[in-house]
């Protein structure tokens, strides 16, 4: 009976943690983790920049390979460097929210304290390109019940990932590419990060290995 009882304990507990920390579970908030098509199209997202070192790379890979992404900016960063974000949209990219400070405390903070967060974000985002800002990543891709208030109250469209690169544990693009290859589909959306060291060279890795398979690359509208 007792073992029942924490056997249960422990599968509700894993459930809730399940929940929280897969973005497509949708148990508290339905993120679009994958655009509906038939098309070979693939989506790029980057998070947490921009970065003054990598991001200018990152956009002159997306340049030569004429592929567009979203940018999922940390509200901070942008403030730090306008410029970038400047280039970004000249470009024809798409920014994002995805939080102004990216504090690992993130999830956990209260109500209010996230939504102010959020909204800076946007703020940040809103005084560079003078658009407003629709499409929030969660950090982390953790979703709970005050992520979701806070992404109702602020109308935004929150946006998983379809594949999670593991760039910020693997630095061997061949290992990245395999991964990518598995989970491959049409309206895929790939997760990856430009503040990584080499994250240029990856991408260039990444598009390249694309276009064999005959995918394109396309930004979410915003
Ligand atoms: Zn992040």
């Amino acid at each position: 009976m007792i073992i029942g009882i924490v056997l249960l304990c422990l599968a509700v507990v894993f459930l809730l943690f399940y929940a929280s920390w897969s973005i497509d579970s949708g148990v508290y908030l339905k993120c679009l983790n994958r655009v509906e098509t038939k098309e070979k199209r693939v989506y790029l997202t980057f998070d947490d920049g921009p970065d003054p070192e990598q991001t200018p790379k990152v956009l002159d890979v997306l340049k030569a390979h004429r592929a567009k992404a979203v940018f999922f900016c940390i509200g901070e960063k942008v403030e730090a460097h306008p410029e970038i974000v400047r280039r970004i949209l000249a470009e024809g990219h798409a920014v994002g929210n995805h939080s102004h400070t990216h504090t690992s405390r993130f999830p956990l903070l209260r109500r209010q304290a996230m939504l102010a967060d959020v909204e800076a974000c946007s703020a940040a985002l809103e005084k560079v390109s003078d658009r407003k800002v629709t499409l929030f990543r969660p950090p982390f891709g953790v979703t709970n019940p005050t992520v979701a208030a806070v992404v109702r109250r602020l109308e935004l469209r929150p946006v998983g990932w379809t594949i999670r690169t593991y760039d910020t544990r693997n630095s061997d693009p061949d290992t990245v590419l395999k991964h990518i290859e598995g989970k491959l589909k049409p309206g895929a959306i790939i997760l990856l990060h430009d503040r990584l060291p080499g994250s240029d060279r990856l991408l260039h890795d990444i598009l390249t290995y694309l276009k064999t398979t005959g995918y394109t690359f396309n930004s979410l509208l915003p």
